[in-house]
């Protein structure tokens, strides 16, 4: 066994299981008082931040923070401390000072200037291991010992190393193959901690296309629509996948659709294919005369709708309809699509589920594992898209990093 457990330094020891955004955060927030270890099973870190840059990385949002914090429905009580002592300013100025300028786009996203996560991670780390933090790759944590050493699988056999404090920042279960899998749940299980069934957040879902459909319009994005459900629209952008929806306007309204799902519900979308234009000023530019015009000419010159919008009307609303103006008005602006199932989890953005916050103390000690504390997207709380997810996975690992500082100079 290659045992990793010897203890050279005065200094209090520190574990980081999981090496994300969460995990380096608190890596960071430890390492003036601790020798900081980090361990990955992966043979490198911050593999999912990394994936995060390719669509520009949303680090944060610049709305009013009080509107910020509602993002975060009921997990708000125990995020708002961590949120409102690391806002999105702060992690503006976090990503400033590691040489990476950030600007807010029109929909009040925040983005780096580069729109990708490799220079600010390439710098992150160069900084922690400047300050001292060590990196282990390659360790996939496997539960406790009997006498409470932390236990991994390496490439070169088990190992185990012991530790003053722990924080754990293992990640949801979405992208399985970056990482986070949710196969630390049975260790924790098996200490009484509660966590609750990890489900699809920010996901796309099925729908039973026709063969025409699929054949000419999957991979086709549907732009300025809105999408409507229970009461809320969406204004934005989805894409007609090979097996259903996804994109930034149905992510939005995901939870809401995955819980009536879950709830064996029959789920409608309402899509809206032209929401600048009401019903009658539709209705009175498609009752034009339209002489030898085709149909589809028709469609786009008097509606704006063609492509793979006019496929979907022709799809869901039938061909019978096109010829009543005033029908084909109201069917452009309330065309059902009716759901079957979410995307698994591992093709979502990210994961509902995870550790009870009930499990948790206000500094993110697992109220059962004394000196052991949690962050990240591992705890259950949900948020949408627009940079709320590494909003809170940043401030929770900055906010368990000091929680674990603190414990460590009591103890
Ligand atoms: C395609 C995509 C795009 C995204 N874009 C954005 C975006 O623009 N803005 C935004 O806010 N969020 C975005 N997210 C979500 C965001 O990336 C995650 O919420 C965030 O990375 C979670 O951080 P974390 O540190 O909690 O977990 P992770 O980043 O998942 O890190 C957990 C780490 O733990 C390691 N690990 C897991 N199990 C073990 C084990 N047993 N032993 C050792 N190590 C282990 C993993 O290898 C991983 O490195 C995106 C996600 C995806 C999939």
């Amino acid at each position: 066994m290659n045992d990793t457990s010897e203890k050279s330094s005065p200094r209090p020891r520190a574990t980081i299981l999981g090496g994300g955004p969460a995990g380096l955060m608190a890596a960071e927030r430890l390492a003036r008082l601790a020798d900081v270890h980090v361990f990955d099973s992966m043979p490198s870190f911050g593999r999912k931040f990394l994936l995060a840059g390719k669509s520009g990385l949303n680090i944060t949002h610049g709305e009013q923070l009080e509107a910020f914090l509602a993002r975060f429905g009921e997990a708000r009580t125990l995020l708002e401390p961590a949120l409102r002592a690391f806002p999105p300013n702060a992690i503006r100025d976090w990503a400033e000072a590691l040489g990476i300028e950030t600007f807010e786009g029109s929909s009040g996203r925040i983005f780096p200037v580069a729109m990708k996560a490799s220079p600010l991670l390439r710098a992150w780390l160069a900084r922690l291991r400047e300050s001292g933090v060590s990196f282990h790759a390659r360790h996939e944590w496997q539960g406790w010992t009997e006498d409470g050493a932390l236990r991994f699988g390496t490439p070169d056999g088990e190992a185990t190393f012991t530790a003053d404090v722990t924080v754990l920042a293992l990640g949801g279960a979405s992208w399985p193959r970056l990482g986070a899998d949710g196969s630390w749940t049975p260790f924790l299980s098996a200490r009484g901690v509660e966590t609750a069934p990890f489900r699809p957040a920010n996901c796309g879902f099925d729908i039973q296309w026709s063969e025409h459909l699929l054949d000419r319009f999957a991979g086709s994005p549907l732009k300025s629509i809105s999408l409507s459900f229970c009461g809320r629209t969406v204004k934005g952008d989805f894409v007609v996948t090979k097996t259903g929806i996804e994109g930034s306007a149905v992510y939005a309204l995901s939870a809401a659709l995955r819980d009536s799902l879950e709830a064996g519900a029959n789920t409608v979308l309402m899509l809206d294919l032209a929401p600048d234009r009401t019903l009658s000023q539709l209705a009175s530019a498609l009752s034009a005369p339209r002489g030898k015009t085709s149909l589809a000419n028709h469609l786009r010159k008097k509606a704006g709708i063609d492509g793979v919008k006019a496929a979907l009307l022709r799809e869901i609303a039938g061909k019978a309809l096109l010829d009543d103006p005033a029908k084909l008005a109201h069917a452009i602006k309330n065309l059902p699509l009716r759901l079957d199932r979410p995307r698994p989890i591992a093709e979502a953005i990210s994961v509902a589920g995870g550790i009870a916050l009930s499990e948790l103390d206000e500094s993110f000690m697992l109220k059962k594992c004394a000196g052991v504390f949690a962050a990240g997207e591992m705890l259950d709380w949900e948020a949408p898209t627009g940079g709320y997810l590494l909003s809170a996975c940043l401030a929770t690992g900055r906010a368990a990093g000091e929680g674990a500082a603190r414990w460590l100079r009591r103890s």
